[in-house]
């Protein structure tokens, strides 16, 4: 994705896979503060430690509790930063779609749906419900988002998902598994709905098929994995890439596989 941006913009970038284990992040942000990265993109199950480990982190990183995203300043310091909301947000209104004023249903409560709430929460969702296999979870995820603990259960999701707008899938159900949907049976979609699923391989998961045969609004998960690189592209280079990058990249993705 980012050689790929790096080509289209025209803009210097050298991006490689830093295998990182579990208790070596601290370690790695060394090596950054000397000048070996002037970024990181930190993904599981690294997001919660970025945040801890850098010197300072953005305001909207603090408040989701989470970072994908370290920028090495100037002064050599590691500035921790949360793209996945603005994945989410940009994903969404590339469709159309906003968060403002709408009832949000979560699937998950690990740290993707963390950013989901971070954004359900800043565009002002009326309503936050958060559904877990284990619902210890989502109760922690709704105190710290002033939102709704719920187990993921039909009987619990029954009287949520026909005044829901929007749902954000933020579990693992469905990666690399195309016939698994975390939608327990018995739940029942419509056609008022958007559901968009954080999964992005394969492409069309199982619940978004099943979203769109009932007449909704249906968005892949490259939108937001798009959305969050551009975000994490200017936050290294300054670069802001054209609002048609955006299509071009997920079609480069998509056909990438
Ligand atoms: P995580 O912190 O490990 O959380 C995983 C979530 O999936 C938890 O809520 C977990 O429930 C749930 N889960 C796992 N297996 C399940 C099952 N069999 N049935 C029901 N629930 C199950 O992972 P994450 O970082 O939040 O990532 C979640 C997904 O989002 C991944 O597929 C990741 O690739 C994707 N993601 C996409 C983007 C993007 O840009 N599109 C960005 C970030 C993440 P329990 O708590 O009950 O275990």
């Amino acid at each position: 994705m980012f050689q790929w941006l790096a080509a289209r913009l025209g803009v210097s970038l050298t991006y490689e896979a830093v295998h990182v284990p579990a208790d070596g992040l601290a370690g790695a942000l060394e090596e950054m503060r000397a000048g070996r990265w002037d970024g990181l993109s930190v993904t599981l199950p690294h997001k919660n430690d970025a945040l801890v480990l850098a010197d300072r982190p953005d305001p909207r990183a603090a408040r989701t509790g989470a970072a994908n995203c370290l920028v090495r300043a100037a002064d050599g310091r590691v500035v921790a930063h949360n793209t996945d909301v603005e994945g989410v947000v940009q994903a969404l209104a590339h469709h159309g779609v906003t968060l403002r004023g709408v009832a949000v249903l979560l699937l998950g409560a690990g740290g993707a749906a963390r950013a989901g709430a971070a954004a359900a929460r800043d565009a002002g969702a009326t309503r936050v419900s958060i559904a877990n296999r284990h619902p210890k979870r989502a109760l922690t995820l709704a105190s710290a988002f002033d939102g709704e603990a719920l187990p993921l259960t039909a009987e619990a999701l029954a009287p949520v998902l026909p005044v829901t707008g929007v749902v954000l899938q933020a579990t693992s159900v469905g990666l690399d598994a195309p016939g698994d949907s975390p939608l327990p049976p018995g739940c029942v979609l419509h056609d008022r709905l958007t559901v968009m699923d954080m999964v992005y391989r394969p492409l069309r998961t199982r619940l978004l098929r099943e979203a769109e045969s009932a007449g909704a609004r249906a968005i892949d998960g490259l939108w937001m994995l798009v959305y969050q690189g551009l975000a994490q592209l200017r936050l290294w280079t300054g670069v802001e890439a054209p609002p048609d990058v955006a299509t071009a990249l997920h079609h480069h993705l998509a056909e990438a596989g």
